[in-house]
């Protein structure tokens, strides 16, 4: 890391900065030792320091190590604060003082009006994201074999979802053998995904590590929203992006990871606003975290399965039969290539197009756009349910 890039990942507030995020939150005192935030924390407040210093560590094998000291003027946090997902690192006070402690909520609405300080605490999160990933903090664990179609889906689902992890390869680590023997764990278990240093998942399914690792905890379902949408492809966090900074309350579903079929794309030149051209990945980790920002909510590895319309609120239904409900709802699920009819395809497949994604039935809605970034749908054919009038689904 440069010195500049350093610079920016751990910033020094200036006095009127801190000014303006104390009217956000509450002074108080700090004790030495004192665990602000613990791993695994689900409620993460940000902690700016007026005096004293705090040390952020990683704990990993009965092992402490120092990430990072934050002095006066400096602050807590990385990419969690906008996800809402469990603390990965924990927050120890190492020198006694004071601090100003933001909930996660009044952040995020100081992110929205604030545009001078959601510049620099927005850039600070993701890069120290950026460096958690790269430094494999945490204590997630992927062991597989990269000859492994699971394996690398995996792999690519953590890496989407911008979520740090160690991955020990089978091949070629002998170690990581003698530990899957030891839980008997066979080959067809592969991969296996040890989460947060606890449950040993075998082969899981997306679902099931979004679902180990809180990814939709802060997501709640009950709630109706203005807008639902479907697929975090480019053309759905565009929607949620446009619909959230417009003050619309968005939800949006992936089946899989944010991103889409433009979240694998080595090398983007064509997308507007990019002359020397983005990574996939780059281009839409920024658009998923400034649809966060602006506070859409969304839903990962969890499909939308139906559509049902029997009042002026719709309801999806997600995987696993639960339901959302919202005044609106864009499906924008993107396209499904057809695949030649070869019994071993799945063999020689990328993991993108190996994820099992359940997609929307193209034929299922037409969707009108306006001008606007926003579209409407209008389902033409009665796939969605409606209870009065079965065969007749007018949404
Ligand atoms: C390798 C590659 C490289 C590319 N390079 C370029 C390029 O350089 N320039 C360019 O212009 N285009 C490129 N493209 C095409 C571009 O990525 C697509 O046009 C774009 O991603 C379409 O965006 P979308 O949001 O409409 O759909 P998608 O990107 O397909 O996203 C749809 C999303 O919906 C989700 N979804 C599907 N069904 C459901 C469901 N039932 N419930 C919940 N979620 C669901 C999917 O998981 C997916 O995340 C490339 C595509 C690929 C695969």
């Amino acid at each position: 890391m440069s010195e500049s890039r350093i610079d920016r990942a751990f910033p020094i507030l200036t006095a009127p900065q801190i000014e303006r995020l104390s009217a956000y939150g509450r002074r108080r005192a700090t004790r030495r030792d004192e665990i602000l935030v613990g791993v695994g924390d689900k409620v993460v407040p940000l902690y700016v320091v007026e005096s004293g210093a705090l040390q952020v560590r990683r704990h990993s094998g009965g092992l402490e190590t120092v990430i990072v000291t934050h002095g006066p003027g400096q602050f807590s946090g990385e990419g969690n604060l906008l996800t809402g997902r469990p603390a990965l690192v924990q927050v120890r006070v190492s020198e006694p003082g004071a601090v100003i402690e933001i909930a996660r909520e009044r952040l995020l609405a100081m992110i929205q009006t604030d545009a001078e300080l959601s510049r620099v605490l927005m850039r600070a999160f993701i890069l120290r994201r950026v460096q958690l990933i790269s430094g494999g903090y945490g204590n997630d664990v992927v062991i597989g074999s990269n000859h492994s179609a699971g394996t690398l889906r995996v792999k690519e689902f953590l890496t989407r979802n911008g979520h740090p992890f160690h991955y020990l390869d089978l091949d070629v680590d002998r170690d990581a053998q003698e530990l899957l023997d030891r839980f008997h764990v066979s080959v067809e278990d592969v991969p296996v995904f040890i989460c947060r240093g606890e449950a040993v998942l075998r082969n899981p399914t997306n679902g099931e590590i979004a679902d180990c690792l809180d990814f939709n905890e802060t997501i709640d379902q009950t709630h109706v929203g203005d807008l639902v949408i479907v697929g975090a492809g480019p053309a759905g966090l565009a929607a949620a992006v446009y619909g959230a900074s417009e003050g619309l309350d968005v939800l949006v579903l992936e089946a899989s990871s944010p991103g889409g079929q433009a979240g694998s794309s080595s090398r983007i030149e064509n997308y507007l606003g990019f002359p020397t051209g983005v990574s996939g990945l780059d281009l839409t980790a920024r658009a998923y975290a400034q649809a966060q920002k602006f506070g859409a909510h969304i839903m990962i590895a969890k499909g939308a399965t139906r559509l049902s319309c029997d009042g002026r609120i719709y309801s999806v239904e997600i995987d696993g039969g639960s339901r959302v409900r919202g005044r609106t709802v864009l499906v924008a699920t993107g396209a499904e290539y057809r695949r030649p009819p070869l019994g071993n395809l799945a063999r020689f497949e990328a993991p993108a197009s190996t994820m099992r994604r359940r997609r929307w039935n193209p034929s299922f809605a037409s969707v009108k756009t306006s001008s606007s970034s926003a579209a409407e749908i209008r389902p033409v054919r009665p796939r969605c349910s409606s209870a009065k009038r079965p065969n007749a689904c007018t949404c």
